[in-house]
């Protein structure tokens, strides 16, 4: 009837991927009315449906600027369309979805504030100038406010705010960039900041964020409230405050990290290049770990051990504000005490954190659910992720999962991970869940993840340690129970990441996990596939006196493992008294306290001490991110080292390393090329054993996996070495190789035996 010289198309469309939360069902409308489309949008099934109907031109046009141009948050994965009958509909609706239509492949995340927002809060005629919750379909927060499913306000932190007629007209006007944004509000009628001092004092009078920033300018440390927790606040460029905070949150030594007021900011501080800088301003604003300038004009104190700094932008309205009056850098890290989880609640932060920070800049709208800052970095061009957290977790990963299942990750970077409907669905980092408050947290996170993705799971997968947590977790369930060891875990997430489901050869190398000898692994070649592995190559097992004591102070793990290659060469430990030196020695020969190790971790301990570094660690990992950072990254040539078989095991036997080591210290070699040499060496008897598991099993495919990939030149050259001998090399990217990824693995690997 219409359109008589342009006869009319209907077309159904249906689109899979991230389109439902992120504002897609607005921007079809608004795309249907500008082309003249009719017909209607809603949600179903984990994607959206559409109905268009329109002259056949204006259709293509439609369809084509959807494709090639959708919301800035949406993903498109798969879009199928079938020709049906003309309905001359009369216009354009978005149709309400129920809730059993909501089966989510994402859960929404939290969302770096977008640049019209930021337009908003400049714009002093608009109603939001100065408002520090300004959000809108493309930004603000999610995850951390979402209580349950479906994504509405009434499921979220929001709920206590009543929308004012202003943003209620805006919520519900289709052609508006807030139609239907959940967390919409204003200073009318949205969430509101509160300054105190560290006696719950309230300051009024003066404006709360031109006071806040005058604080900070004085060198006072405020604890801030954002999207996932708090943040404890200074200026970066005044020595002093930065020393305070780090005695008050007693954290010697630990990178702190750097909010920079944009990126003019971020380049006088860092070497940027172009995945860096992309990386920064992405919607998920992490933090990202760069090489420092050698005119960073930040003190040293803010990563005394790195040549790196971990960056990142202001990604809340609250954090833009705090930069308009002229501060260009703020140290910005965790609300928490030393080892405790971040703080995410207003009375227990003021409880917890009153001798930390001077000040607390506080907010109304709670939190639901606490999460760090996420961290990457770069490698290669590539994305990494370090610490999965806040705007990238709930990581949906599409893994073709059969079962309904719960891993439970390990214990110190503890994470969890679901399957449902095919999808993996990885947490956000806990942290070390022995802490009871993290422990918490982790119960909290589970429960919710459950809810949100409705599993209802058929087994519980954990670590074989019997004293993690996680595993007591799921020894207190009565649902099945599936043990997969620990670093077959991470070769596991490793090849899931990477969909590879064939053999392959994994290099593990990591800090400590249980074998299922019952020995403490960490350095493995594993041989196997989803299903199952053997264990074809190790490093060969020292005795380790001390326990965990041995792991906080590595010259005792280097006294073990110098003892045991008969080289007691004791004078190059100048800080350690001759008692305690004796005193392991003897406990040693005596067999007191000792365990068997073949960690990777520990022998980057080892070195670490010998060289003088690291006699003693504050965090985690600190004794080998110092050996990375000296080394002398251009040298040539290696160390000696034996490689043999014990039975049908593989044994890289370093104690000629050792004594190389000892051999160059002596001689007085400069500790940056020792570093260097002892990398090349590890990449060495790494290759070398490789191509002999390799010819022994005809297996090309290998992966990379374990906390010790974290260091970038081990990986590298490890890489390099690889590579040219023409080997498939898998490393991680989406997930992390530390046990932060251990949970995915975990879950890939119970699918595999189950489905078997
Ligand atoms: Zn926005
Ligand atoms: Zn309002
Ligand atoms: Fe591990």
């Amino acid at each position: 009837m219409k359109n008589d010289g342009n006869p009319l198309v209907r077309y159904a469309v249906s689109i899979n991927g991230i389109v439902q939360g992120v504002g897609f069902r607005p921007y079809i409308y608004n795309r249907a009315v500008e082309f003249g489309v009719k017909g209607f949008v809603k949600n179903a099934g984990s994607g959206v449906v559409i109905d268009a109907e329109a002259p056949r031109q204006a259709l293509k046009s439609f369809i084509k600027e959807m494709v090639q141009a959708p919301p800035p948050l949406s993903q498109i994965e798969k879009i199928s369309i079938r020709r049906q009958e003309v309905q001359n509909f009369n216009d354009f609706k978005i149709l309400e979805s129920q809730e059993s239509d909501q089966i989510l492949s994402f859960i929404p995340k939290d969302t770096a504030v977008c640049e019209k927002c930021l337009k908003d809060i400049s714009d002093e005629s608009s109603r939001w100038f100065g408002y520090a919750f300004t959000n809108c379909t493309d930004c603000g927060p999610r995850y951390s406010i979402l209580k349950k499913l479906p994504y509405d306000r009434c499921n979220t932190s929001m709920d206590s705010f009543v929308m004012c007629e202003a943003c209620s007209a805006e919520y519900n006007e289709p052609s508006s960039r807030r139609f239907h944004a959940q967390p919409v509000c204003c200073p009318e009628c949205g969430p509101q900041l509160q300054l105190l001092n560290n006696l719950k004092q309230e300051l009024r009078g003066t404006a709360v964020i031109k006071k806040a920033v005058q604080l900070l300018k004085a060198g006072c440390i405020l604890a801030v409230k954002g999207i996932g927790g708090f943040h404890l606040m200074c200026d970066a460029q005044n020595a002093q405050a930065i020393e305070a905070l780090r005695s008050r949150k007693r954290r010697p030594d630990k990178p702190l990290a750097v909010m920079a007021k944009d990126m003019a900011a971020v380049e006088k501080l860092c070497e940027v290049d172009d995945a860096e800088a992309k990386l920064l301003q992405s919607p998920a604003s992490p933090i990202v770990l760069m090489n420092r300038k050698h005119d960073c004009p930040l003190p040293k104190q803010i990563a005394p051990d790195s040549s790196k700094l971990g960056i990142m932008l202001p990604y809340t309205p609250l954090h833009h504000l705090l930069f308009k009056e002229g501060m260009n850098w703020l140290v910005a890290t965790s609300g928490n005490k030393s080892g405790l989880p971040i703080e995410y609640q207003n009375d227990e932060a003021l409880k917890h954190l009153s001798d930390t920070a001077d000040y607390f800049l506080l907010h109304n709208r709670d939190i639901n659910i606490p999460i760090d800052d996420s961290v990457f970095k770069v490698f290669r061009g590539q994305k990494q992720v370090s610490r999965a957290a806040r705007g990238y977790s709930p990581l949906s990963f599409n893994m073709g999962a059969v079962h309904q299942l719960v891993a439970l990750g390990a214990e110190q970077k503890a994470s969890v991970c679901l399957s449902k409907g095919g999808y993996a669905y990885m947490s956000q980092y806990m942290g070390d869940i022995k802490n009871p408050k993290a422990y918490q947290t982790y119960k909290k996170v589970i429960d919710n993840l459950i809810m949100l993705t409705k599993t209802s799971p058929c087994a519980y997968v954990h670590d074989l340690h019997p004293d993690y947590l996680s595993t007591r977790y799921a020894m207190e369930q009565s649902m099945r129970k599936i043990g997969v060891q620990h670093h077959f875990a991470h070769m596991s997430a490793c090849m899931a990441e990477n969909r590879l489901s064939g053999m392959a050869i994994g290099v593990i190398y990591d800090g400590t996990g249980i074998g299922i000898d019952g020995k403490v692994w960490g350095g493995e070649f594993l041989v196997g596939n989803l299903e199952g592995f053997e264990r074809a190559g190790q490093l060969s097992y020292m005795k380790l006196q001390g326990g965990d004591k041995a792991v906080e102070q590595p010259w005792r793990t280097a006294v073990s493992y110098m003892s045991q290659a008969g080289i007691k060469d004791w004078g190059i430990f100048k800080n350690i008294n001759e008692y305690a030196l004796e005193t392991v020695q003897e406990a040693l020969e005596a067999g007191l306290n000792c365990h068997e190790t073949s960690s990777m971790g520990r022998l980057f301990d080892c070195v670490s001490a010998m060289l003088g570094l690291s006699h003693s660690i504050s965090y985690d990992a600190q004794a080998a991110i110092m050996l990375e950072n000296i080394a002398d990254y251009g040298i040539n040539g290696s160390y000696d080292y034996d490689i043999y078989y014990t039975g049908k095991c593989l044994q890289i036997d370093f104690r000629r390393l050792l004594e190389g080591i000892l051999r160059d210290i002596r001689k007085g070699r400069k500790a940056g090329e020792i570093a260097g040499l002892f990398h090349n060496t590890a990449a060495s008897f790494t290759a070398e054993a490789v191509e002999a598991i390799s010819r022994q099993y005809g297996i090309r495919n290998v992966v990379l996996s374990g906390g010790c990939f974290e260091n970038s030149l081990l990986l590298g050259l490890i890489l390099d070495r690889l590579e040219c001998k023409d080997f498939q090399v898998y490393f991680h990217k989406l997930v992390p190789c530390n046990d932060g990824g251990v949970s995915f693995g975990q879950l890939a690997a119970a699918d595999s035996m189950l489905r078997r």
